[in-house]
């Protein structure tokens, strides 16, 4: 497999002096070395995607969508290939890889149907003086800034409404994982892909060269995903030009299961729900508020289902949980269930780093978890589950909202009316009722509090990349 390894500018793939190693997370070894970015190459893709704005505005949107088309019908015959080099660089196992990359496929195609559906307003005032008429235009040049976690979709998620709407980008992956968002522009290239529209970058050190970017007047908008941490640090770098911002932060989703709950289908969702992608999800269950009727069914049934789990290499046949991105991450992990573990909790399995090499931590469930509980106040990212118990589903919806983050939450029950009063109760932007999973590209994406602001997918992802112009006149 040939990979990506430039950096990506005004239709050339462009070298660099420096570089730094791209780490397979199973075994710590070097995939590739990859071009970083300094003030000259932000420079010029910044001035590429200048340069390209204009045309790329005034190219029609029959001809933008029919791009993302065939970039979707491309990254859809190569899913194979994308998905390994997702696994290799990601850690993941290969099914969450796969699922990743046509999920993220996905978003090629969902906004190649959107490029020619940006719809207007022409109607009379209501006081009859003039006529309103409302139009959509390309914000212009945006930032994109991706994580580590799903590196296809992240990146198509932002790439294809940008281009749907007619803007042009530079695109920053995470330094971990570039070579994924490499790929996806090669495939862009393919499809036809006008020079200068998607440029990228991996700048090295990254907080000065981001801020200068910030701070240039041809950027126009801000489109990041990545941690509430580096999410309020960008949005304070935005304000100083008032640029425009959509943030996807991070998530502490609970999972409540009420006292009605079909324990055995709240088992399957609620292992898809800790468990894709490893548990390094901003939508992974993250606190699990369980009815005190059925703690201890749920639990039982739960930590079984979690000891059942096969740990091993991404790559191998068989495994269905990979390590983590790397090995800073999966201390974090342990850190937070030692301390969960100090204040009193009890693992029903997992609980310890093994023995032996690569970033890896077992799956694992914590009972006896307080309300209070420090562990509950972080989004984990790996594949840990602490178990609170509830007397109510008013104490459910409280503890639920017992947090700064808002993204996304699970409700099981039997009873829908009772499913949807807590779900309406609950502050996050999305709620599952009795799955462990709900994105959809189709869908609006995002969160409420500190989990940030915009939505991506669905129909409104689109407007994040497009300006609302006004204009009345009498006739
Ligand atoms: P991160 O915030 O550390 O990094 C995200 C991106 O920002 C990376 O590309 C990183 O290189 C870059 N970055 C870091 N410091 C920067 C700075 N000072 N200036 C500019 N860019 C900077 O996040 P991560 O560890 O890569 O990803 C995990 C986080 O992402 C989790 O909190 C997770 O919940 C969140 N996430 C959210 C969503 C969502 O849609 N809400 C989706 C995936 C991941």
């Amino acid at each position: 497999m040939t990979i990506a390894a430039d950096l990506y500018i005004d239709g050339e793939w462009v070298p660099s002096a420096n570089r730094v190693p791209v780490y397979d997370p199973s075994d710590n070894s070097v995939i590739v070395e990859v071009a970083t970015a300094g003030p000259a190459e932000c420079e010029a893709a910044l001035a590429a995607a200048d340069g390209a704005k204009e045309s790329w505005a005034a190219t029609p949107p029959r001809v933008r969508g029919e791009i993302l088309r065939r970039a979707f019908e491309i990254m859809t015959a190569e899913a194979d290939r994308f998905a390994e080099l997702v696994t290799r660089e990601n850690g993941k196992v290969l099914s969450d890889a796969r699922g990743e990359v046509a999920y993220a496929a996905e978003f090629f195609r969902w906004f190649s149907e959107e490029a020619v559906r940006i719809s207007g307003d022409f109607r009379m005032a209501p006081g009859g003086d003039k006529r309103i008429l409302v139009t959509h235009q390309p914000v212009g040049p945006s930032l994109l800034i991706t994580p580590w976690n799903y590196p296809a979709a992240m990146a198509t998620r932002k790439i294809g409404p940008a281009i749907a709407a007619g803007c042009t980008m530079v695109i920053k992956p995470a330094t971990e994982t570039p070579l994924t968002t490499l790929a996806v522009v090669e495939v862009l290239e393919r499809a036809g892909l006008p020079k200068g529209v998607v440029n990228v970058i991996l700048p090295v050190p990254v907080g000065s060269q981001i801020s200068a970017m910030l701070h240039d007047p041809r950027i126009t908008n801000l489109s990041f995903t990545g941690s509430t941490e580096v999410g309020r640090h960008l949005a304070h770098e935005c304000a100083d030009r008032i640029v425009r911002t959509s943030l996807e932060l991070g998530g502490n989703a609970p999972l409540v299961v009420l006292s009605d709950a079909d324990i055995e289908k709240t088992v399957a969702g609620a292992m898809v729900a800790k468990m894709r992608n490893g548990g390094s999800a901003c939508t992974a269950a993250n606190r699990f508020i369980v009815a005190r009727e059925v703690a201890d069914e749920f639990s039982k049934a739960f930590s079984k289902a979690m000891a059942a789990v096969a740990m091993g290499p991404g790559l191998a046949a068989g495994s269905q949980l990979g390590p983590l991105v790397s090995v800073k991450e999966r201390d974090k992990v342990a850190e937070l269930v030692t301390m969960a573990l100090d204040e009193g909790a009890v693992a029903l399995t997992g609980g310890a780093v093994p023995d032996g090499g690569g970033a890896y931590y077992p799956a694992t469930v914590l009972t006896g978890v307080a309300s209070d509980a420090t562990i509950l106040d972080h989004e984990i990212f790996g594949p840990v589950a602490p178990i609170v118990v509830v007397d109510s589903d008013e104490e459910a919806v409280a503890l639920a909202n017992k947090t700064e983050y808002g993204l996304i939450s699970y409700v099981f029950s039997e009873n829908l009316g009772r499913a949807l009063k807590v779900a309406e109760g609950i502050e996050s932007g999305m709620v599952a009722i009795n799955r462990g999973v709900i994105s959809d590209p189709a869908a609006p994406f995002g969160g409420m509090k500190q989990s940030g602001m915009g939505r991506e997918g669905g129909f409104d992802g689109i407007h994040e990349f497009l300006e609302t112009k006004y204009i009345g006149f009498e006739l």
